[in-house]
């Protein structure tokens, strides 16, 4: 690959923001080109598997993630129509053994400042916003990003890690638009005294319900809960953060148990999500440019791993353009090691909502039976796949 030139990136979401620190642990250097005026994130939690810790190392950021994160006693499973557990895995000294690392949950903002921080500190690394990738051109020597604003921006490659409606994906993969889930998620931020005391457990706690879900966690010290409500209302289009009223969040969990009931009632300023994603493929490259994060592989949360998957990529498409000369084959083999892993993240994602979040009546006995008899060390073999992962290994 021509040294000299710099990689493009499209996108400064978590991503984006990776590959350029990647990109510069190995000698790289970037111009990341973000569509908004400014960089940021929404405000809201995020859970982070063992495999983000190693991928914070891997990028120079270990010390400043690990000192913003909350870590976590417990992923806790409730039956939302009795309000007892189901099961819970343990993340405590034998998960941290295993894994070489935590699992932890933090404030997205407080997150992508750690990674936008390490980004501004590097000589090697160009930030520009309002800079909007509409699509590119490129030759035998370089790639041009070309820009909303008019401008033109040439580099030796182009990363596309512009998220769900990803620009350049239409030009590398031109398979239309995202998939509808169906699936309307809400989102709040609530201060920890407005938590019911009873339920302020230091655990990611998942409530499952018929076709609904909730998500609590504790976030930035302790000092706010994070609340994500999920209703399968098989909404038909896609939406993005709007605004909605605290009884249109209520509709869809009338029957539940008045405990679980309970924590939406506390929710405040709820934004609304209809969820999407896509089935795998494997064209995530075409010539110089490659896709990344949600604009190659975009899943539903259900693992709490897009945003993890999203740095294991910036890892491998750093690790392998640092190992080979020829960018075809650096883009060739970040592929052929990242497409099965997320493959598989984005459809056992679905399942999982399926079969574990959101079944009624019988099938949910059967997902109680199963999931409480499962011992701790079992979970553990169970997760290996997913919290054992790098972005080095597959
Ligand atoms: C409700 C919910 C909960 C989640 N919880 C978790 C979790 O707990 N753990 C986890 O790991 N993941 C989680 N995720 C998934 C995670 O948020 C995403 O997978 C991750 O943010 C993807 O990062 P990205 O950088 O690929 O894309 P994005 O975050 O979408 O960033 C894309 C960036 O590109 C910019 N952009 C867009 N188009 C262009 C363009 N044409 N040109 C230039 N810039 C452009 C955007 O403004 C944005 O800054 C969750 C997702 C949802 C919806």
């Amino acid at each position: 690959m021509t040294r000299g030139s710099p990689v493009l990136i499209a996108g400064g979401g978590i991503g984006g923001l990776a590959t350029a620190l990647g990109l510069a642990q190995k000698g790289i250097r970037s111009i990341l080109l973000e569509k908004a005026a400014a960089l940021g994130e929404i405000g809201a939690g995020i859970q982070l598997g063992p495999n983000a810790f190693h991928a914070f190392d891997y990028l120079g950021v270990g010390e400043a993630a690990r000192g913003m994160a909350v870590y976590i006693d417990q992923l806790r499973l409730m039956d939302a129509l009795t309000a007892d557990e189901i099961t819970h895995v343990d993340l405590g000294d034998d998960f941290r053994t295993r894994f070489g690392n935590p699992y932890a949950v933090v404030h997205r903002g407080d997150l992508h400042g750690v990674f936008l921080k390490a980004c501004r500190d590097s000589a090697l690394i160009d930030l520009r916003v309002s800079s909007e990738v509409t699509g590119y051109d490129q030759n035998g020597s370089s790639v041009t990003a070309r820009l909303a604003n008019g401008e033109r921006v040439s580099g030796s490659l182009l990363i596309g890690a512009d998220g769900l409606w990803s620009n350049v994906r239409k030009q590398v993969t031109a398979d239309g638009p995202p998939r509808v889930s169906g699936h309307t998620t809400y989102r709040s931020v609530i201060p920890t005294e407005q938590m019911p005391e009873d339920l302020r457990w230091n655990a990611a706690t998942l409530w499952a319900g018929p076709k609904c879900h909730i998500v609590h966690y504790p976030l930035s010290g302790w000092k706010v809960f994070n609340l994500v409500v999920t209703y399968h209302n098989d909404a038909p289009e896609p939406v993005a953060g709007k605004p909605v009223s605290d009884e249109e969040v209520m509709q869809g969990f009338g029957h539940i148990h008045a405990r679980a009931r309970e924590i939406i009632r506390h929710g405040r300023n709820w934004r609304l999500w209809v969820l999407c994603d896509r089935d795998p493929t494997e064209r995530w490259i075409d010539g110089r440019v490659a896709l990344l994060g949600d604009a190659a592989h975009p899943m539903l949360q259900y693992f709490a791993q897009g945003a993890c998957q999203a740095m294991e990529d910036a890892v491998c498409l750093s690790h392998m353009l640092a190992q080979h000369d020829d960018y075809a084959m650096a883009l060739d083999a970040y592929r052929a090691q990242r497409f099965p892993r997320t493959a598989k993240v984005q459809m056992l994602s679905r399942a999982i909502g399926e079969h574990i979040y959101h079944p009624d009546g019988e099938h949910a006995r059967l997902r109680n039976a199963i999931m409480s008899a499962k011992s701790q060390a079992e979970w553990r073999d169970d997760f290996a796949w997913l919290y054992g992962g790098t972005g080095l290994n597959s």
